[in-house]
């Protein structure tokens, strides 16, 4: 009786962690995809793959003519919702510093919907070629199509404040080539006079399932519009990302000074670049999680002050919202935790805490980061010998 009483502190820790950990993995389950009949001002994911069977059906590559068909069907349909598009044909450099030098002539399309009393623009992309052998579905013909149905939404609602560029990108797989045109082409024009009042809204596919991560920024004063979109993110993958050597379009507009975020489904990236990239492997639930995230960022951007660009924040997501404090509280809350380290080990002898105890215990922390790692990297190197 009294060794059950003893533990039910323990027990109950127990409980609340597990409970903790459910709470915090539930949000992490795609959107239920909307059907073709969902309001018009909502994003549907039955609307926007509708439109892949004129987008991903074969692989379209970078001056293939399955693109310029596919590029003939875009400008239709931009035309269709009343813009006017244009192509932007254009040469560019990939610039990239580990691969040899890659030029290429490109054809970007390119519409605006002006704002009401602009303060900055919102520019939407996705690009609109894929690899030789993928017919491209998620990479990254789905946020194609899901850049037309939120373009389709915006304009059945109140006109937003800012202006909103749709800019689909071409020769992005060759090394960017198509946001570098366009970036060029601002610069010869003096056109963005202050960059940090463009923010980019990047839409990539890295595999065809999961749900949608915002996982990487450009410049500061986004985590409302991050926090908006409902999208899982944390400040943390950006640091690790910007260690990486893999690039999106995202990268070559922060060069040019712009800001923005980086949204992408991510699961089942052994799909990715491959001929399994097609509509039917396509979770229709991560296009309709990128389709509302993307759209409610871009509400939530069309209506700022893009003029004020805020300061450098943390942030992650926890239990469905994302949390975040200005990047100045870091090193005082290390050094809170720090000091609260310092006092358990002071008390925590006298209420029967053994030093070697404590050591074994914050020695697990390491051990289940390095412990992910080995298993992660064994199972891969068990995957690619089959
Ligand atoms: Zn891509």
């Amino acid at each position: 009786m009294t060794t059950l009483r003893k533990r039910i502190p323990a027990l109950a820790a127990l409980v609340l962690l597990l409970l903790t950990a459910v709470a915090a993995v539930l949000p992490l389950r795609a959107s239920e995809p909307r059907p073709a009949s969902a309001p018009v001002g909502d994003f549907s994911a039955a609307r926007a793959v509708a439109r892949l069977d004129n987008i991903a059906r074969v692989p379209h590559p970078a001056g293939s003519a399955a693109q310029s068909d596919v590029r003939e069907y875009l400008l239709g349909e931009l035309r269709e919702l009343g813009l006017r598009p244009e192509v932007q044909a254009r040469v560019a450099p990939s610039d990239s510093d580990d691969t040899p030098a890659v030029v290429g002539s490109v054809s970007n399309i390119h519409a605006t919907i002006p704002g009401s009393r602009p303060t900055g623009r919102v520019l939407l992309v996705a690009h609109y070629d894929s690899v030789p052998i993928a017919p491209g579905a998620a990479d990254d013909g789905a946020n194609v199509a899901a850049i037309l149905e939120i373009a389709r939404a915006l304009m059945t609602g109140p006109q937003l404040r800012n202006d909103l560029e749709i800019l689909f990108t071409d020769g992005e797989e060759q090394g960017l080539l198509g946001a570098r045109a366009f970036v060029d082409a601002e610069a010869d024009t003096h056109r963005a006079a202050d960059p940090r009042r463009t923010v980019v809204v990047n839409l990539e596919g890295r595999g065809p399932s999961g749900p949608v991560v915002m996982f990487q920024t450009a410049g500061t004063g986004l985590v409302p519009a991050v926090r908006a979109s409902g999208a899982l993110t944390t400040s943390f993958s950006d640091a690790i990302y910007d260690q990486l050597p893999n690039d999106t379009d995202l990268t070559a507009f922060e060069e040019a000074g712009m800001r923005g975020l980086d949204f992408a489904f991510i699961n089942g990236a052994g799909h990715y670049h491959t001929s399994h990239d097609d509509i039917a492997r396509l979770d229709r639930a991560s296009v309709q999680d990128m389709g509302e995230a993307a759209l409610a960022a871009v509400r939530r951007l069309g209506g700022a002050d893009l003029s004020r660009s805020g300061t450098n924040a943390t942030y992650f997501s926890l239990f469905g919202t994302v949390v975040s404090y200005p990047a100045w509280l870091v090193p005082p809350l290390a050094a809170v935790t720090l000091l609260g380290v310092a006092l358990l080990l002071w008390f925590g002898p006298r209420r029967g805490l053994s030093p070697r105890g404590a050591a074994r215990a914050a020695a697990t922390f390491p051990l289940t980061l390095i412990g992910a790692v080995v298993a992660g990297s064994a199972g891969w190197w068990v995957l690619s010998l089959a």
